[in-house]
């Protein structure tokens, strides 16, 4: 065996040897693979083959699109058939929600090229005459999808890896990993030891115990999933018999369950509410090609729902049930990139529709590992996205969680209830006392919206279709129900827009404590950040500024707010969805000669924000600090005290209103939080949600990550040209961003005013056209309260970019006219940040 190799990829399921094929491809033929019994016998095997390219997420769908592209050209390079059927996918739809879904995701589609077609019942019974279209109100057609052999997909791969150099052993189980001093890595296996510049653990079910090798808690629990063939079925012979197409993949979203002919009997899989997690602790040393006993009473109800819209699978026998564990994480998309506070150690897992995703996820993964960067924006599949409190006990509930809800309607409003309420803010008894409705990030609760005192929707306000998936809003024991979700304005909606008017006209309290912060300080940390991040770092003790870290190439990787509390002392404050992801670039980048120092506050500090007009009035109350614009302008802090609570206040706020955030001691929070309460009586003080939030800060263009700032748009087609310091001799990313801008840009990002909306705004993905022709797609969209306009915020080609133009942009399958507009349709000037 070899003793050295570039890379070392573990685990030989079709992950493993797309991404060692994929590696290959880039150049590098110094790769080995490593696998403990014969290829594809983890779950690989027994997977039903099906390539489902719907995916409402704009980075998995881009890796699924890649994969449907990859496998048919595999026999032209490999001599090997992988067994690719493009028989088309057709999904039902029975309720007006699902044809939402359906149109929303046409949009992530269009927009990344994957072709989409929609169907009348009628034509569905044209492709499809054994199907009984009661109750169908029409379908989505994907033509280019269909059903592969995963075995046949792997063996062509790993044919194709071995064309190109790679070297794959069998029979190898890596039975430790260690890092040497020289920052390389030491693969032990039975057969032998391997060192490595790089590893790439594609481990499937076995992730936890390789991640624990490395001290790596990897949030993967598999879960069973059963699937069952028939035996051959009459008409379907005679279908093959008269030369018949293959009638494709049939998929009744409403009932969870897809079908598709096999062998001349039908298969079919539904995806029941109940199954358990397994492999909990890992599978067994001697695991291969394994299945778990049936457990068919589960799939009752989707069975009998399943004979009602396909008579024939009723009428004939059971001839095999597959019961095989499939990886699941917390949010149900794969695990792929760098793993956290590990140099060169790679993840691909995770994988619940890894046959479909493994060709893209190997040849993203392959460019992060070869060139430093992935090409496509891939926070949707981050492996920290997810961050420590995503333990055994949570993993399991909503690795169950995600898998009953692979079908349900994909609502962009929806907050899943398992695994909750883990991570509290010390007002969170307050804020629902309020009437707090809390969504979930990061595991933490954090108030969406304030629903009246006694609220609560009626059965009849749910309005639930009459189908076997019908969630359009939680169910938490013992509570009301108070929203509905949907995509387009539900029961909150004005709610929402009372929010906004209040903090408007008044003042609001919005608690913010899951916002990420670290502190970097030590006699190297000004120059250290300033020559990382994009923006001057503040010089001067108490100014605040917004600075971002670059990719290699130019395109936005994070956002900071960066305070400088005291000489080479600064306080960052980043998204709360991304703090694992954040700090660990920040950790990576730090100098190893000890001149800087990271300490993490996310836990140990919280966040209260106070906004509106009257905010000054009711802190002045509070504090002897000069709370005046001359003493304490917008974008800058100090340390002050608030009643007996001494606290950072950071002037700034991300709805552009006059307020300020903040920043205290967590275990100080219910006594600032009741100060501001008792002294803002008098101003009429309310607590407002993340959905005001993000609302006011549609109306002043505020960029998020992963939508208008992404590492697929230079800083410049983000529009951050405010934030990039070129004055400063360098920052990551700097020439790659100029050379890039030299190239010219392909993208500018636009607001734009959306006209004759009465239902239903946009929310980020939609399709924006001039003519027939797609020139854009929106990243963001809703409704703004204080400027009274449906709004979005678009990247488009940059020569339309100006304010003026008209365009189309269709939600949810209607057109709609959109004219751009000039950035921050609310108070362009910052008069109400400045007061
Ligand atoms: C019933 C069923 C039906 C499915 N149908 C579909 C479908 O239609 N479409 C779809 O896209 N997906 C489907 N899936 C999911 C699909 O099977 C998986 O997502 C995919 O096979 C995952 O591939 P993988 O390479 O990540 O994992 P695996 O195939 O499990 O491969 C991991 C490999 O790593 C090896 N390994 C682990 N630890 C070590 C070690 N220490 N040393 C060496 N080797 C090691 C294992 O032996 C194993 O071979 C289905 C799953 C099930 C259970």
């Amino acid at each position: 065996m070899k003793t050295t190799a570039r890379a070392v990829v573990i685990g030989g399921g079709v992950v493993g040897v797309s991404t060692l094929y994929h590696l290959a491809k880039m150049g590098w033929s110094d790769v080995v693979l490593l696998e403990r019994k014969e290829l594809t016998s983890g779950s690989t095997w027994h997977a039903a083959g099906l390539l489902p390219l719907f995916n409402l997420s704009y980075s998995v769908g881009k890796l699924h699109q890649y994969s449907v592209g990859l496998y048919p050209s595999l026999e032209a390079e490999t001599g090997l058939h992988a067994g690719f059927s493009q028989v088309t996918n057709i999904r039902l739809a029975t309720t007006r929600d699902r044809m939402d879904e359906y149109h929303y995701y046409a949009g992530v589609a269009r927009t990344i090229g994957v072709d989409v077609n929609f169907l009348t019942p009628d034509q569905v019974k044209d492709i499809w005459p054994l199907a009984d279209m009661d109750g169908v109100i029409g379908a989505i057609q994907h033509p280019d999808d269909g059903y592969i052999q995963p075995a046949d997909l792997t063996q062509a791969l790993a044919k194709g890896a071995r064309q190109r150099g790679a070297t794959i052993y069998r029979n190898t189980t890596v039975t430790a990993i260690t890092e040497q001093p020289n920052g390389e890595w030491l693969v032990s296996t039975d057969q032998g030891d391997i060192t490595c510049e790089h590893v790439v653990s594609c481990s499937g079910n076995f992730a936890r115990a390789t991640g624990a090798m490395v001290g790596l808690d990897i949030p993967v629990i598999p879960v069973e999933h059963q699937y069952i063939v028939t035996e051959q079925h009459p008409d379907i012979m005679a279908r093959k018999k008269a030369g018949l197409p293959e009638m494709g993949v049939l998929r009744e979203s409403d009932a969870s369950y897809y079908m598709r002919e096999e062998a001349g009997g039908l298969l079919l899989g539904p995806y029941e509410v109940g199954a358990p997690a397994c492999y909990v602790d890992g599978p067994a040393a001697n695991s291969e090609y394994e299945l778990f006993p049936d457990a068919l009473e589960r799939l009752e109800p989707y069975i009998l729902a399943a004979m009602k819209r396909v008579p024939a699978f009723g009428e004939v026998g059971i001839k095999k049930v597959y019961n095989g564990a499939i990886a699941y994480t917390p949010d149900g998309s794969p695990i792929v990139g760098p793993a956290w506070g590990l140099k060169n150690f790679w993840l691909n897992e995770g994988h619940s529709f890894g046959v479909t995703a493994a060709g893209g996820a190997g040849w993203q993964l392959a460019h992060w590992i070869v060139d430093g960067e992935p090409t496509i924006d891939m926070m949707g599949v981050d492996p920290r996205r997810f961050g420590d409190y995503a333990g055994r006990g949570f993993l399991i509930e909503k690795n169950e969680e995600a898998y009953a809800k692979v079908f349900t309607v994909h609502y962009p409003d929806e907050e899943r209830e398992a695994g909750r309420a883990l991570r509290r803010t010390p007002c969170y008894d307050r804020m629902k006392a309020l009437g707090a409705v809390f969504g979930s990030v990061f595991g933490w609760e954090r108030p969406n919206w304030f629903a009246p005192e006694s609220y609560a929707l009626t059965e009849a306000d749910l309005d639930k279709p009459d189908v076997l998936l019908n969630d359009n809003h939680p169910v938490v024991a013992g509570e009301a129900v108070r929203e509905k979700w949907s995509f387009r304005r539900s029961n909150y909606f004005t709610h929402v827009g009372n929010e906004c008017r209040h903090v408007h006209e008044n003042v609001g309290i919005q608690d913010m404590s899951a916002f990420a912060k670290c502190e970097i300080s030590g006699p190297g940390a000004e120059a250290w950040l300033d020559q990382l991040l994009t923006n001057a770092v503040p010089k001067k003790v108490g100014r605040v500024t917004l600075s971002y870290l670059l990719t290699d190439k130019g395109g936005v990787r994070c956002e900071f707010t960066v305070y400088k509390m005291a000489p080479q002392r600064y306080y960052l404050v980043s998204a709360g969805a991304y703090e694992r992801h954040d700090h660990d670039y920040l950790k990576k980048a730090m100098p190893k000669d000890g001149s800087v120092s990271f300490e993490r506050l996310t836990t140990s500090m919280g966040v209260l924000v106070l906004a509106g007009p009257k905010s000054r009035a009711l802190l002045q109350k509070l504090t002897d600090a000069n709370l005046s614009n001359e003493a304490f302008p917008w974008l800058t802090g100090q340390k002050i005290s608030i009643g007996l609570a001494q606290v950072e206040v950071l002037r700034v706020n991300f709805i552009g209103e006059l307020g300020w955030e903040i920043h205290h001691p967590i275990e100080m929070q219910n006594y600032i939080f009741d100060e501001l309460m008792a002294a803002g009586a008098e101003f009429n003080i309310k607590p407002f949600g993340i959905r005001a939030m993000t609302s006011m800060a549609l109306e002043k263009s505020y960029k998020l990550i992963p939508r208008e700032l992404s590492v697929e748009y230079a800083a410049f087609e983000s529009g951050l040209d405010r934030f990039v310091s070129l004055k400063k001799p360098g920052f990551h990313g700097k020439d790659a961003l100029l050379a890039w801008q030299a190239k010219g840009f392909t993208n500018a990002l636009v607001t734009m005013e959306v006209h004759g909306v009465t239902d239903a705004d946009a929310r980020g993905s939609e399709a924006i056209y001039q003519g027939d022709e797609i020139v854009g797609r929106a990243t963001s969209g809703g409704y703004g309260w204080r400027v009274g306009k449906s709004l979005a915020l678009a990247m488009v080609r940059p020569d339309l970019a100006v304010a003026g133009t008209e365009m189309e942009i269709a939600i949810l399958g209607t057109r709609y006219r959109a004219t751009i507009i000039a950035d921050s349709p609310f108070d362009p000037d910052n008069a109400a940040l400045r007061s």
